[in-house]
């Protein structure tokens, strides 16, 4: 069984190698080695996180991986393949640019393929294997760990070219949890390297909700965690390719705790100058003070009080009351 599955993970390793060839000397990948240069990707990029391009045919790599010795239905286990109804096989990535998926010991044991264009779905991942689940991997953990520990701090974002162009700027602590749903596992694997994690999702509508979650399920498991915010819609990719590792450091270094980000939310929804709206914004973050210590109590109503631009002993007189009335 063990051998089968080291078999699986070699054909993974197999693919990343054939992928990488291809993307390097085919003549229907000169449109792909287009996009990436467009996206910023040198030659070093592309050969540090081995990106790839799976070709446009139906069954390049399993023809490929068949020379080698491989059964179609074993690339199906692989996640490489897929078997359709009339049982024919065919290569599950094509005409994709391909991102290799590491284990923390630098194996591979999936991939996401990107398209080139505007076309559905953007991103296909490998499915869940025998040695791939998506909710106990972080892409790049494997290049990230040592900076992690280094640097004493995590950074967490959406997607591939997230990690790739933080990692290209110098910021090597970063991992991606691979689109939104950060899992307990996640955490947990985080936890082995540094308990103070920043979350940097992109700033629209998703990201926002996946934040929210986010923040509260690794604050339950322990974790110092703050929130990074971007302007409108943007992700950690395209600010640090607009704006360098300079602002974008000092967006870390001034990310939200979960109050503040929660604050900052409410504010968003809607401009905060009258009475009746700094109530309401109080009134949605009260409830997540009333377990809180009396010491953090304390601070998050001076946190309040800054934001609102109001006097400590009003939001705190606020506070009472609503204790009040819940008791
Ligand atoms: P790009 O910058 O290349 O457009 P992105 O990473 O900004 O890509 P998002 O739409 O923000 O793309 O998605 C974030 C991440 O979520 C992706 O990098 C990928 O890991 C994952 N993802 C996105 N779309 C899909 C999909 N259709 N299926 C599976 N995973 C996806
Ligand atoms: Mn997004
Ligand atoms: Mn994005
Ligand atoms: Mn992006």
């Amino acid at each position: 069984k063990d051998l089968k599955r080291k078999g699986l993970k070699q054909a993974n390793n197999l693919a990343r190698d054939f992928f990488r060839q291809v993307l390097q000397r085919h003549d229907a990948a000169a449109p792909a080695r287009q996009y990436l240069a467009g996206r910023g990707l040198t030659p070093e990029v592309l050969e540090r996180f081995q990106i790839g391009f799976a070709p446009p045919g139906w069954t390049s790599l399993l023809d490929h991986l068949g020379k080698k010795g491989y059964r179609p239905q074993e690339l199906v286990e692989a996640g490489l393949v897929i078997k359709n109804e009339a049982g024919r096989y065919y290569d599950r990535f094509r005409s994709r640019v391909m991102f290799p998926i590491w284990d923390t010991l630098g194996q591979v044991v999936g991939f996401g393929g990107r398209v080139l264009d505007d076309s559905q779905p953007k991103y296909l991942n490998t499915p869940e294997t025998s040695f791939f689940s998506k909710g106990r991997t972080l892409y790049g953990l494997h290049l990230a760990r040592q900076p992690i520990r280094e640097k004493g701090r995590v950074i967490i974002v959406e997607g591939y070219m997230d990690v790739i162009t933080a990692h290209r700027h110098g910021v090597t602590n970063t991992v991606a949890s691979l689109g939104t749903a950060l899992t307990a596992e996640h955490g947990k694997l985080l936890l082995n390297y540094s308990r103070d994690i920043i979350i940097a999702y992109d700033s629209d509508t998703a990201g926002v909700a996946a934040t929210i979650r986010g923040l509260d399920l690794l604050l339950e498991l322990g974790c110092q965690v703050r929130v990074i915010t971007m302007p409108d819609g943007k992700d950690p990719d395209d600010f640090l390719s607009k704006h360098g590792p300079g602002p974008w450091e000092e967006l870390i270094d001034r990310a939200y705790t979960l109050i503040e980000y929660k604050l900052q939310q409410a504010a968003a929804r809607g401009h905060v100058k009258t009475v009746a709206d700094k109530t309401e914004v109080m009134r949605q973050v009260f409830p997540g003070l009333a377990a809180k210590s009396g010491v953090q109590k304390e601070e998050d109503l001076k946190t309040i009080a800054r934001v609102l631009n109001l006097s400590w002993e009003t939001v705190a007189g606020e506070f009472k009351r609503f204790e009040e009335n819940l008791g």
